[in-house]
């Protein structure tokens, strides 16, 4: 079958591999499409060490073929995801508290886990979440990272009903992240960006304000338009916008960090202790969130604006990541196989 794999020089090989016997608890699925998460991007650049050999791909969705000794929570026919949580030990204090996408000998799909982006994928049965009817796979792709993720940065910023909520960065979480936001937890949101496409998508999309922040300063407009936010979620990959969000709430805020700049942001001490600032990080979310987000996204409250893509187009679509070029989600359709 064919797989996307991390090469020697950083970029994505399309290779033959043959898949293993199923062992205790698994599950191979038949994959019917994968999303591009800028994550990948890290991870095939080795942003977070060398990965070479490994398939990527965390936001799969596939069908599942059979199953191996011992499983029960799937059946042959089901629907089910590879997510970047791909099993916890299912023992330690993370575990068992809520905290599963903490546990120290976590396993990550297409990082340390070969991942959803290739023609079959074996997955831990338990671990895998099952998709809703009325959720198309496309759309359900990109839930299974950029969903839950910011769906659950959202829950963690404790914003309410009417409050303001800031995002940095509207690409394939933000936007999401945006929906989440306005259509589930009734916020009002404001936008801001480097890039005017994702902007005008954001607007599109239903935020409240919308502020570029290379030709403006978006700390001083929120300040001034809102009294400052109530909560940030920061998905932008560049600590400015980090900073930024430090200098866009008001006192008692929250900021959710969840983009991943290989860079430290600066934090005024003063500014924390006497604002009483919170800033935390959130990632991606337990199997329970990706079962809420799936859920909110079946009934229509979040849409994710997807783009079939054929799996040879893998490093063309980083290209286009990198440059800013993508609105919503590139995603790899496995169910159609491409003609070229
Ligand atoms: P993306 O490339 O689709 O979107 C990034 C967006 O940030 C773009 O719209 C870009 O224009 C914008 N941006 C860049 N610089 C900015 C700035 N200074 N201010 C405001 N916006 C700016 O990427 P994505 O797939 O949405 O992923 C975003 C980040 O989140 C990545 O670092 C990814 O690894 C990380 N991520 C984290 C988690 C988690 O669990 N914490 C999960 C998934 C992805
Ligand atoms: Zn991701
Ligand atoms: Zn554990």
């Amino acid at each position: 079958m064919k797989a996307a794999v991390v090469s020697k020089d950083h970029s994505v090989e399309i290779i033959d591999k043959t898949v293993r016997p199923l062992e205790h608890g698994e599950a191979l699925l038949s994959m019917e499409c994968c999303g591009v998460c800028h994550t990948d991007l890290h991870v095939k650049n080795g942003d977070f060490g060398d990965v070479t050999g490994r398939t990527l791909g965390h936001e799969g969705i596939g069908i599942v073929k059979s199953v191996g000794p011992g499983v029960t929570s799937l059946k042959a026919g089901d629907r089910a995801s590879v997510a970047w949580f791909f099993r916890g030990c299912g023992h330690c204090e993370y575990c068992n508290s809520g905290n599963e996408t903490l546990c120290r000998s976590v396993t990550n799909a297409g990082y340390t886990a070969d991942g959803g982006m290739a023609e079959e994928c074996i997955v831990v049965a338990d671990y895998a979440v099952k998709v809703p009817d009325g959720l198309d796979s496309a759309a359900a792709s990109s839930i299974t990272c950029a969903g839950v993720t910011t769906y659950k940065a959202v829950k963690v910023s404790n914003i309410k009903p009417g409050q303001w909520i800031v995002i940095y960065g509207l690409g394939g979480l933000g936007n999401l992240a945006l929906q989440y936001a306005k259509n589930v937890f009734n916020a009002k949101v404001i936008a801001v960006d480097v890039n005017d496409l994702q902007l005008d998508f954001a607007k599109e999309s239903g935020a409240d304000l919308v502020i570029n922040s290379r030709t403006d300063d978006a700390a001083k407009i929120i300040q001034e338009q809102t009294g400052g936010a109530h909560a940030a979620v920061v998905t932008a990959v560049a600590k400015a916008a980090f900073n930024s969000a430090v200098d866009a709430v008001r006192a008692g805020a929250r900021i959710v960090a969840v983009g991943l700049p290989s860079e430290s942001m600066s934090l005024n001490i003063p500014r924390l202790v006497l604002d009483g600032i919170e800033v935390v990080g959130s990632l991606v979310g337990t199997r329970q969130d990706l079962a809420e987000a799936f859920q909110f996204a079946a009934e229509g409250k979040v849409k994710p604006t997807v783009t079939l893509r054929p799996l040879e187009d893998i490093n063309a679509i980083f290209h286009e990541m990198e440059s800013g070029k993508i609105k919503g989600r590139m995603v790899i359709d496995f169910k159609h196989k491409s003609v070229r």
